[in-house]
């Protein structure tokens, strides 16, 4: 079930790449494994899914796939993370997408280096100012890219954004052009290292029309897992 959703899902990415006259290649897939149980996600990562992401440190306590039962990916966490679980973040994930304030990179610096290594960050930016959603607003994004730059232990990858939801894909889409258009511009005024080139945007509802738009990373449950209960 899993792969053939996978197939499915591919073909669209390859599509929507392909209107956009963008490499396929160029877009990975964080399977969003919220509320899934481990063996299912094991299943997703045997089909081929290279990225998992989980939103809660504690749901990735409990269920993290294990990677002598299916092989390796990388372990992404892509929900709001508390200060007082950076430590276990670190411990746990590879990569934080969701970063948005610079006391918890602070926190999240301290912990990566405490344990001798260097942890993956994207920004989140919260583009439509919404109240009940996390990410830092734009007019401050710059100020935390900065401070988060100034920190050894982390490597910022790039950016991360959840538009407001919309019935209609297509009316997400000047958040995901936003989006990349912040990044090229922090880029290519020398703000933002220019390695720092990731865009984690799209999800089941609207991936197409963020790969239309650059997305290099789309964070996908339902099209790969089915409904959640
Ligand atoms: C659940 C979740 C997704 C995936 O949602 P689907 O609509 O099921 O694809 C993506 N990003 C985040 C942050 C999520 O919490």
């Amino acid at each position: 079930m899993v792969k053939r959703n996978l197939d499915l899902l591919r073909a669209r990415i390859a599509d929507a790449a392909s209107r956009a006259g963008r490499d396929p290649q160029s877009v990975r897939i964080v399977a969003a494994a919220k509320t899934q149980n481990s063996r299912i996600v094991e299943d997703a990562v045997r089909a081929g899914v290279t990225i998992i992401g989980h939103n809660y440190v504690q749901e990735a306590v409990k269920e993290r796939p294990r990677p002598d039962e299916c092989g390796s990916f990388e372990y992404h966490m892509i929900g709001h993370l508390q200060r007082n679980k950076a430590r276990k973040a670190v411990e746990i994930f590879d990569v934080i997408q969701t970063i948005d304030d610079s006391a918890t990179a602070a926190a999240l610096d301290h912990a990566a280096h405490e344990l001798g290594r260097r942890l993956g960050v994207l920004i989140q930016i919260n583009l439509a100012n919404e109240p009940q959603k996390s990410g830092v607003p734009e007019m401050e994004a710059l100020a935390l890219i900065q401070a988060v730059e100034s920190l050894r232990n982390l490597k910022l990858l790039g950016l991360m954004t959840m538009p407001p939801f919309f019935d209609d894909p297509d009316a997400a889409r000047p958040f995901f052009r936003r989006l990349r258009g912040l990044r090229d511009d922090f880029i290519s005024r020398g703000f933002m290292i220019s390695s720092a080139t990731e865009l984690s945007m799209g999800m089941t509802g609207d991936f197409e029309v963020a790969v239309e738009e650059g997305a290099t990373l789309v964070r996908i449950g339902t099209a790969l897992f089915g409904p959640r209960g």
